[in-house]
């Protein structure tokens, strides 16, 4: 179809990797490298046989961003115009979605998900660094300005954390976040689970847009330095819900669509600890990034009848209405290319692979 638009993508769930640049500090060797659509890493020579192994991957979309300098250096431009747009088109015609962001810490979830890390906030204003949520809503209201006349579309947002599988609003007035009081989540008859007492907030311009971000952000990290802890430690999830009202011959029509962009904890084994605190952390978001995982291949398995259990974590239940069915749903999975964290590269490889 012509009209469709190029990034358009015919399956409902899509998996990519993105593969950051080494660390001006970080040590070994980049073991990453592509070749066509494969991802393949190879592993240094061991053994008697003193040969390197090569493992070898295949996803839908795969996104060198080792090197600027190289052509086929992944830009944020195309990892939002292949990963966001879909999901903004299709929010448009009245559908859910998803993306979620999985990765050990410091692969590169949150640049790119919002932008680069400066020293005290994110940058999600220089273009070239901006990631893809502030890409999405910059886009969504480049779309709301062009609708035909007589459309009347409303924006609002929502910014929340979960963190040991308790719910916090990055949006709230200060003292409510100051009091980490969590939110429950409950189940609508008609529009399914929801947290309670979530602030949502209606926007009308990308720029109030902008400032609910950044002031989410800024809480995401005041939270997790006041608990002492990382915000690699929680999930954070923002949605914006897009509703869209005609007046045909005197009768209102209008659909409404929820899309879902989620930076996920860390997705790096927490060791040996005999730290209680770190080890009720690590069993809480391990068990939510595994549903997650079991939750994405049941839903790309696509037998029917298959039971999915969102019910199995806090994040999965929230999302179920933005899972499945009609819905759009995209994983990146970030790696480093660095020997030294080959381990969890693969990992991240194989739940990615898994995922497919
Ligand atoms: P995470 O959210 O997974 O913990 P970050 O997004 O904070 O990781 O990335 C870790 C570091 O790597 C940051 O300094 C970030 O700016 C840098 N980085 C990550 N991905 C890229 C990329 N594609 N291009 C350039 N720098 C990147």
């Amino acid at each position: 179809n012509s009209n469709k638009d190029k990034y358009d993508q015919v399956s409902n769930l899509t998996v990519a990797i993105r593969i950051r640049p080494m660390g001006a500090k970080e040590l070994g060797t980049n073991v990453v490298k592509i070749r066509d659509k494969e991802l393949i890493i190879r592993t240094q020579p061991s053994g008697a046989s003193g040969m390197a192994t090569d493992h070898i991957f295949q996803y839908d979309h795969i996104f060198w961003s080792c090197d600027e300098s190289d052509p086929i250096y992944a830009t944020q431009e195309d990892v939002f115009m292949t990963l966001g747009k879909p999901l903004l088109n299709n929010a448009f015609r009245g559908y859910n979605g998803c993306l979620f962001a999985y990765g050990q810490t410091g692969s590169g979830k949150s640049f790119s998900m919002m932008g680069r890390n400066t020293c005290d906030s994110i940058d999600i204003d220089t273009e070239r660094y901006s990631g893809v949520t502030p890409r999405f809503c910059k886009d969504l209201f480049e779309r709301v300005r062009t609708l035909d006349k007589g459309w009347i579309a409303t924006v609002e947002v929502s910014y929340f954390e979960i963190y040991n599988e308790k719910i916090h609003d990055l949006l709230a007035s200060s003292s409510c976040v100051s009091n980490r009081t969590p939110l429950k989540v409950r189940e609508h008859p008609i529009w399914g689970p929801y947290v309670v007492d979530l602030s949502v907030h209606t926007v009308k311009t990308y720029e109030e847009l902008r400032d609910w971000l950044l002031q989410g952000n800024k809480n995401r990290a005041t939270a997790a330095t006041s608990m002492n802890e990382k915000s690699s430690r929680s999930h954070s999830i923002f949605s914006i819900e897009l509703s869209l009202c005609e007046r045909i011959k005197g009768e209102d029509m209008s659909r409404r669509s929820k899309v879902s962009l989620i930076d996920l904890a860390g997705s790096e084994r927490l060791g040996n600890s005999h730290n209680t605190e770190k080890i009720r952390e690590g069993v809480y978001i391990n068990k939510s990034l595994l549903t997650l995982g079991k939750v994405i291949s049941a839903l790309a398995d696509q037998k029917k009848n298959q039971f999915v259990p969102y019910r199995d974590s806090v994040l999965t239940w929230l999302l179920r209405e933005s899972l499945g069915g009609n819905s759009l749903t995209a994983m990146l999975a970030t790696i480093s290319p660095a020997s030294t964290q080959l381990e969890e590269t693969l990992a991240t490889l194989r739940y990615a692979c898994q995922a497919r």
